[in-house]
């Protein structure tokens, strides 16, 4: 078997090892970045809704096995930049409240080991990182902050005199934080309706790859290994540091060596190679000794909608601008969170029919010609129950059931009843469910009790001393805004800490 040697390996190079690669760059150390997928080629089919949603051109064709033992196939990708490549670019600071034990109506979503105050500095960062634009001051759950780097993108005429109506009926519309590139600037950003799940062709979303992985290997102390799959993690006798990665690539398994490894495969697929890593040291798989890894894993309730108009055409092209956070501290009529809306891109026929194929093209085209369309989401609890595990043949079962449901019910028919006040004839909700993996987070959770958690504050497992998970994986809790940002700002805050640690 060949054998190759690195200072610093980092598998996976999406939000959190994509950011970790930028971050680290700048140090002698010889990075390699390892990542199983290739790049997103620019092509017309990125911008093509057929090509994205009926014929999945960019989503994995691996399947799932779900808790019942079916196949299915997650909605996740396996390139350059990761899934955020495809995102929505929508990037949150969790609010303060999301870092502390909050009572929902279907049990406590826990604390986490830090507090908004430790991550802020980082937030700050990754915001400039990945040229967030927004307005603070406005949302009413939004953590002490400054400005954002760059100001929001402003609303389409339709959609401010959605805000203006939301207004009057005593609620408090913010504008969404987004990462754009210049948008309505030559040679950026166009303001589409082609960007939440599709790849930016013009290459203006803030995406890992263009923000990060691109600048990381403009270093010549970084390389990158594309189609290259890491399969196992080795471990020294004792234990307690890995000493490398079989890597598959081109037809062949590769050894790569390194004093350091930092896992960001996304918090599905990081559970499944610490699994499949299982030697006679770490039994149940490494740094397992908490029986955690894999264990908790959460999702996120999202209910997608549409407020339907027959005789007012929707002509706003970019409409995901407007959030309505009012809920998420506590409902109208309960005390407890109910979660987080959002206007989303616009949905295009094609997508619609994936949900009722018999339905024909041309009335779904005219249907969503007249909506608006919108995203609910809701906080998921972590449960030991909702778990990753690896079957004996190598592939990857996902167990889960939602919880909160109650919650984001009232939310979708709080939702609802907003939309028809706002003189819509007709809502209509779908959800993926279980089926979505998009949000997926917390099978590696951090904490300070080795026995209750897999990772320590810093990311570090706590069984052994020179692995890191720097993705989805080390959320204790889902909290209810989208988790890009977070998992970001806290690779930011685990780069400083290795470089001090580890590189100095
Ligand atoms: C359609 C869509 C819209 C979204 N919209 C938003 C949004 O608006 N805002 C937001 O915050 N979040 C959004 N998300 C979620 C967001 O993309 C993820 O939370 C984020 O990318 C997770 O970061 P990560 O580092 O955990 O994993 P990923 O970004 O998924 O990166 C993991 C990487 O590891 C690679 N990999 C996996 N296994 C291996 C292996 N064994 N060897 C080598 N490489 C491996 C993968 O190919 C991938 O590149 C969206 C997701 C999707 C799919
Ligand atoms: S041009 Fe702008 S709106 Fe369109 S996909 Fe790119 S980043 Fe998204």
């Amino acid at each position: 078997m060949n054998t190759v040697r690195y200072d610093l390996v980092v598998i996976g190079s999406g939000a959190g090892g994509g950011t970790m690669a930028h971050a680290l760059s700048e140090t002698p150390a010889r990075i390699l970045l390892i990542e199983r997928g290739d790049f997103v080629p620019r092509e017309a089919e990125n911008w093509d809704p057929a090509a994205v949603w009926k014929h999945r051109r960019y989503r994995i064709t691996e399947r799932w096995l779900d808790e019942k033992g079916r196949e299915f196939q997650p909605y996740t990708h396996y390139c350059v930049g990761g899934n955020t490549k495809f995102w929505g670019s929508v990037m949150y600071r969790l609010r303060p409240e999301d870092f502390q034990a909050v009572e929902h109506a279907d049990g406590v979503s826990p604390a986490w080991p830090i507090d908004y105050a430790t991550l802020e500095p980082y937030y700050d960062r990754a915001e400039r990182l990945f040229h967030v634009r927004g307005q603070h001051g406005v949302d009413p759950t939004e953590a002490p902050r400054g400005p954002y780097p760059y100001p929001p993108v402003p609303h389409a005429d339709g959609m401010a005199r959605i805000v203006e109506q939301l207004r009057v009926l005593g609620l408090h519309p913010s504008p969404l934080p987004l990462g754009l590139l210049k948008p309505g600037e030559e040679n950026g950003c166009i303001l589409c309706n082609t960007c939440n799940s599709f790849p930016c062709r013009v290459e203006s979303k803030s995406d890992a790859e263009v923000c990060c992985v691109r600048h990381a290997i403009a270093h010549p102390n970084v390389t990158l290994w594309t189609n290259a799959l890491a399969q196992r993690l080795l471990t020294a006798p004792g234990g307690r540091r890995v000493e490398a990665v079989e890597v598959e690539r081109d037809g062949e398994t590769v050894r790569v060596e390194a004093p350091l490894f930092i896992v960001s495969c996304g918090a599905v697929n990081s559970a499944a190679l610490l699994l499949r890593s299982a030697s006679a040291a770490h039994p149940d798989g490494l740094a397992n000794s908490s029986g955690l890894v894999g264990r908790r894993y959460m999702a996120h309730l999202a209910t997608m909608m549409q407020g339907f108009h027959p005789l007012r055409p929707n002509t706003t092209v970019f409409q995901k601008t407007v959030a309505i956070n009012d809920y998420y501290l506590r409902g109208p009529d309960t005390p407890y969170p109910l979660g987080q809306i959002q206007s989303q891109g616009r949905t295009h026929g094609v997508m619609a029919q994936t949900v009722v194929p018999s339905i024909p093209l041309w009335a779904y085209e005219a249907w969503v010609a007249r909506g608006v369309d919108w995203l609910a989401i809701s906080e998921d609890l972590p449960r030991l129950e909702n778990r990753v595990t690896v079957e004996p043949d190598g592939r990857i079962r996902l167990q889960y059931r939602p919880n909160n449901t109650g919650p984001h019910e009232q939310l979708v028919t709080e939702m609802k009843r907003i939309l028809r006040r706002l003189g819509f004839w007709l809502v209509v909700a779908h959800s993926h469910k279980e089926k979505n993996t998009t949000h997926q987070c917390g099978t590696l959770c951090f904490g300070t009790d080795p026995r209750a958690s897999v990772l320590d504050p810093y990311c570090r497992a706590h069984d052994v001393d020179n692995l890191f998970v720097v993705d989805a994986s080390f959320f204790p809790s889902s909290a209810a805004v989208n988790p890009g940002l977070t998992i970001a700002a806290q690779a930011l805050r685990v780069a400083d800490h290795i470089r001090s640690s580890h590189l100095d």
